[in-house]
């Protein structure tokens, strides 16, 4: 038999698990690992799959195979040496080519031939339920794959004491820890297990009734991940003392899990270090960095459940989807179920948190909010949960929609108000792992940073230096600001220096303490790139009339594409010249490998112009590729400038033609919901219009000087996707904040990886 995609060129659609198809786009993951698990002669009970071919004829209105699902039946009854629903039952699931956990029916007990073709139907409709589309589109995964329909044998775990039914996962998927870690339940089935009517127990305690079934169970599973070179989650029935695993499929597990079993695989040799690398996504690393309680052990919780999904989280009680889902535009919120069900996904997509009073360690909120990346404590049995009155209670505590709780899903407890938090930290696995995409990434990681709080921040996540000072963020305090108005509104000369003499005294100290935390490091030091009107207070009765003047003076209709960046260099020269005299003076104190950048420039003119006002001797001056006509004026520009470092916040705004807070607040929504645009441009690089502006800009710029020096430090920088761009189009370094350092160094080398991929099967 020959296949193509997800079709067979021999009319071939359903799959015994014993005909060797081993195809994950015909079968999907489940059906394909049923079929590994028998070839490896593991205890699977008999089946056949209706494959995704068969899914994509039924999807265009042409049946179902029922001739060879007839046959594959006579076949199975055989095996089984018992005729449908005369002693054999079936269970119909489905089984996609990428996992949607929960998302999809199943049907259990079927007992006659009509049911099963009605069950086969009912999966496949499943494909395209309300709450599968829905997942799908939360996470990017085409609506056209389909679904494949597995039939199996059903064993019976509701025969006794000697009977029963677990799940289980190779490795605790919280920790990452080598250990089994699951739940069993005595004289049940499988769906005893899921819906929750009762509670299951910890898997040691089969170990102790059932000591072989256990010791056959803990061979067979670890055998598994063995062949499968990763963590499964396996569901298993015992029926009166004899083992059958129904299923075994690749774990959810949380970032930090994902990260240690990735470095633990490549440590013992399973796989190899880039494989590692790639089998952790960006979204893990950027979760394990969650947030966690600063001094639990001082606050009093009102409510426990189980530690579900890591993190912790404040934000307003709220207690269903649609509610959810608006109120989570107006700050954070925490979704309070009594439990919850697969159509409570959007909620759970919006919330920053949830909380359900049932509900075990592998129910469905503990799966999906772990593999969201979102802190979940479920099970919280002493809570009563009242969704239509808008009530949580436990005892004599009420909390209403509305109220502010934190959850903590590292211990489970719940407690009432906000608490101070502590912001996520790095694993020694996550360390080892970012060190083995160090040796393997081309771009550079650097960060974005104006305080030395931040660059300590940015030393810790592994920056190489820091891409972007923004320098106006220095004129925060009550003196540095008082002393830049006293600018502003000077109107002699004298006046204007007694200003930019205690203005460039500030800097100097700032720069020192900066400097001195950089250690070495090199940093980009922006000059200042705001419309001074900003520095003004808000006008008050009591104003004096020069300040009001001078703000109407200053006042712009359109001020961010006003007088702002290199246009305020050239009106005020004096400015500039105290900024970079300023940086002189600290580098006299503390050596410092500095760069100075220049904002929002047009023409080349206008660098010289403003090179011709400042001391920059011994500092590489760069400009800032933030306007359109930058762009197409790169070669030109590389000609007199040392570096290039593309601000994509403002390039953004300029190819589109959007101010992005007013896109954001009012029209992106829509345009998104309508697919008018398929991401938000101000969160992923739009490839089609700022990237091939990007790309024309490099390759004119690179045309005139090959080695020049060419990042971004727009917010793009700390983005997985758009990283995986800046690479391809031949960028030197990105540099984002500090939090999304560890996620670009894995994004960098995993996009070193797919390009050498790329390129060899290019090459083939
Ligand atoms: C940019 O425009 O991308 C940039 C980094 O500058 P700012 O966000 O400060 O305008
Ligand atoms: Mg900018």
């Amino acid at each position: 038999m020959t296949t193509t995609g997800a079709t067979t060129t021999d009319g071939t659609h359903v799959y015994r698990f014993t005909d060797g198809c081993e195809d994950r786009n015909i079968l999907g993951n489940k059906g394909a690992n049923l079929v590994t698990m028998a070839r490896l002669g593991l205890p699977v009970p008999p089946g056949f799959t209706v494959g995704i071919d068969a899914f994509q004829i039924f999807a265009s209105d042409r049946g179902l195979p029922d001739a060879q699902i007839e046959e594959a039946l006579a076949w199975l009854e055989e095996t089984a040496g018992r005729k449908l629903g005369k002693g054999l039952t079936v269970s119909v699931r489905s089984s996609g080519p990428v996992s949607m956990p929960g998302m999809m029916d199943t049907v259990l007990n079927v007992g006659d031939r009509d049911t099963l073709g009605k069950s086969i139907v009912e999966i496949f409709q499943s494909w395209n339920s309300s709450r599968a589309v829905a997942y799908r589109e939360i996470n990017s995964i085409p609506g056209d794959l389909g679904t494949a329909a597995i039939v199996q044998a059903m064993v019976l775990g509701n025969r006794g004491d000697t009977s029963g039914t677990g799940v289980l996962f190779t490795r605790n998927p919280n920790t990452g820890e080598q250990e089994l870690f699951g739940e069993y339940l005595v004289n049940a089935q499988g769906e005893d297990l899921v819906s929750g009517t009762r509670t299951p127990v910890p898997l040691a305690q089969l170990e102790e009734s059932q000591p072989e079934v256990y010791a056959e169970l803990q061979k067979l599973v670890q055998g598994l991940e063995e062949h499968f070179r990763d963590m499964q989650d396996v569901e298993f029935t015992v029926e009166e003392g004899r083992l059958y695993l129904l299923q075994t499929r690749s774990g959810k597990r949380t970032g930090r899990a994902a990260v240690r079993i990735a470095v633990d695989m490549a440590n013992s040799g399973r796989t190899s270090r880039e494989e590692a690398l790639m089998a952790v996504t960006a979204e893990q690393v950027r979760s394990m960095l969650h947030r966690t309680l600063e001094s639990p052990e001082q606050h009093t919780p009102f409510l426990s459940g189980l530690a579900a999904a890591p993190g912790a989280v404040s934000g307003r009680v709220v207690f269903n989807n649609a509610d959810a889902r608006t109120e989570a535009q107006r700050g954070a919120i925490i979704l309070v179920r009594p439990e919850t069900i697969p159509d409570d996904i959007q909620g759970i997509a919006a919330a920053n948190g949830v909380l359900t009073a049932r509900g075990g360690l592998s129910s469905h909120a503990a799966i999906v909010t772990r593999a969201m990346g979102k802190p979940c404590v479920c099970g919280a049995e002493d809570a009563e949960v009242d969704p239509e009155a808008g009530i949580l209670r436990v005892g004599d505590v009420v909390v209403r929609e509305g109220d502010v709780i934190t959850i903590d899903g590292d211990s489970g407890n719940v407690y009432q108000g906000e608490l101070p938090m502590r912001e996520g930290e790095a694993t020694p696995e996550l360390a080892i792992l970012l060190e083995w995409a160090d040796g393997v990434r081309r771009l550079g990681v650097w960060a974005n940073a104006d305080t030395p709080e931040m660059v300590a921040d940015a030393q810790q996540f592994g920056a190489e230096g820091i891409g972007l000072l923004r320098t106006e963020r220095q004129f925060s305090t009550p003196e540095s600001l008082a002393a830049i108005r006293r600018f502003i509104l000077s109107e002699t000369d004298e006046d204007r220096t007694i200003a930019l003499d205690h203005l460039r005294e500030l800097q100097r100290k700032d720069f020192v303490a900066i400097f001195r935390q950089l250690d070495g490091l090199p940093v980009i030091v922006r000059l200042l790139d705001i419309p001074l009107h900003e520095f003004l207070p808000e006008g008050s009765t009591e104003e004096d009339t020069r300040e009001s003047q001078r703000r109407d003076e200053l006042s712009e209709i359109n001020p961010m594409m006003g007088h702002r960046g290199v246009r305020l260099g050239i009106s005020f020269p004096a400015l500039y010249a105290m900024q970079v005299d300023a940086i002189h003076l600290a580098k006299a104190e503390v050596d410092a490998n500095v760069s100075v950048m220049i904002p929002q420039v047009i023409t080349a003119q206008e660098a010289v112009h403003i090179k011709g006002q400042i001391n920059h001797a011994g500092l590489r001056v760069g400009v800032m590729m933030e306007t359109v006509r930058a762009c197409m004026r790169a070669g030109r520009l590389a000609q007199s400038n040392d570096f290039f470092s593309f601000g994509t916040n403002d390039l953004t705004q300029a190819v589109f033609s959007f101010s992005r807070e007013d896109a954001e607040k009012k029209f992106l929504t829509t345009y998104l919901e309508k697919g008018i645009l398929q991401d938000n441009p101000f969160e992923i690089l739009d490839v089609k219009g700022v990237g091939r502006l990007m790309e024309t800009a490099i390759s004119a710029a690179r045309h005139e000087k090959p080695s020049l020096d060419i990042g971004i430090c727009g917010e793009h920088g700390g983005e997985p996707r758009s990283i995986q761009i800046f690479h391809d189009i031949g960028l030197s370094y990105v540099s984002c904040s500090p939090y999304r350092v560890p996620v670009a160094r894995l994004a960098a080398a995993q996009a070193a990886i797919t390009g050498k991929t790329d390129e060899s099967s290019a090459a083939a």
